[in-house]
């Protein structure tokens, strides 16, 4: 029991979901009889349930394909798994199969929010016992409350999108100095990049003036759900502060992003918020290949605020105000650091 304790210790000292499934999956490697213990992704591709593998060991080391890239690569219907489908269909705990001799194969899908989102795959070199089972089931009993505590501190209460810290700690990281493209240098044709978008709502407050803050948090919430339903899984939406949101669009080209960003405004405008009406909202937006965090968030800030200067309801892109003479670029310094 030692080590499962130590392991366990372990696993609930991380703040990160990917460093915490590595930990939980290291713990269950720890075992007896393992041949192999993976995570794997659930995902609906044109409305069929999915699987890849998202965090393996391989030669001793533990691999994770988080990004999109590897979306399509060795993805499989559950389907296939009817062992897993079963379970899945019957919320039961886990399911259990023979894949072959010498190899038994455990699953233990993870439901998060009336979803699937995850299962970790356990094959050992002999049946489960009743005792192994018990105990495995205890240990992924303390992953699932650990990650629903992170997924608690990662997103903000009202809408269920992330919140502040997460972008900070996300962005951040993505937009760190390795991982900026410095082949990319065009903003401007049809390169795929990664883009920002700071969205603000219009005259918010004289939606709590005249029909009071509740009404207000309700438009925030029908905003936060349009966000959701206007952009794929895996851009990444946050609530940046009151009435204000951050969307990182991936791998799209710019005319892609002008098309996805405007059609989400017209979302928000064409939807009828009980008792307000119309509500609309105004975005600017920039490439994140270059510049620090801070420079490239307060490019896509000028832009909107180019916005509301110009009649509001519209998405604005940086590099055409500054083209158009509207904007100056700022002289970047680099001592400032607000992250
Ligand atoms: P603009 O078009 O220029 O953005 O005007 P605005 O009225 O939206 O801008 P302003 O920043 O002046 O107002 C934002 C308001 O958002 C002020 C604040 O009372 C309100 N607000 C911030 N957070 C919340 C919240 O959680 N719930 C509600 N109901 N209101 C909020
Ligand atoms: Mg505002
Ligand atoms: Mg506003």
């Amino acid at each position: 029991m030692k080590p499962i304790l130590q392991n366990l210790v372990e696993m609930t000292g991380h703040r990160d979901h990917l460093r915490l499934e590595v930990s939980v999956l290291s713990t269950l490697q720890a075992l007896s009889s393992i041949v192999q213990v993976r995570a794997l992704e659930v995902f609906s591709k044109d409305d069929v349930e999915h699987i890849r593998p998202r965090t393996w060991m391989d030669k001793g080391e533990w691999h994770s394909a988080e990004t999109e890239a590897a979306l399509d690569s060795a993805s499989q219907p559950v389907a296939q798994i009817a062992a897993l489908h079963d379970c899945i269909q019957e919320r039961s705990p886990h399911a259990i199969a023979t894949l072959g001799k010498g190899r038994y194969c455990m699953w233990l899908p993870l439901w998060v929010h009336e979803k699937v989102t995850s299962c970790l795959e356990i094959v050992q070199s002999r049946p489960f016992s009743a005792q192994k089972i018990d105990v495995i089931t205890h240990v992924f009993h303390v992953y699932k409350n650990y990650q629903s505590l992170l997924d608690y501190s990662e997103r903000d209460a009202l809408t269920g999108l992330f919140n502040r810290k997460t972008f900070d700690e996300q962005f951040s990281r993505f937009t760190a100095p390795e991982r900026t493209p410095s082949t990319e240098t065009a903003d401007t044709g049809d390169a795929a990049h990664q883009w920002l978008a700071v969205v603000d709502i219009d005259h918010f407050k004289q939606v709590n003036d005249r029909f009071g803050h509740l009404y207000g948090d309700e438009v925030l919430i029908l905003v936060a759900n349009i966000l959701r339903s206007s952009f794929r899984s895996h851009d990444k939406i946050f609530r940046f502060g009151g009435e204000e949101f951050v969307v990182l669009l991936r791998s799209t080209s710019l005319p892609t992003a002008h098309k996805v960003f405007n059609r989400f405004r017209k979302n928000v405008e064409d939807y009828y918020f009980p008792q307000v009406g119309q509500v609309t909202v105004s975005v600017g937006f920039v490439s994140t290949a270059h510049g620090s965090p801070v420079e490239i968030l307060g490019q896509a800030d000028q832009a909107l605020y180019f916005a509301k200067e110009n009649g509001r309801n519209q998405v604005r892109y940086y590099n055409d105000l500054v083209a158009e003479g509207h904007l100056q670029t700022k002289i970047s310094n680099d001592d400032v650091e607000l992250f």
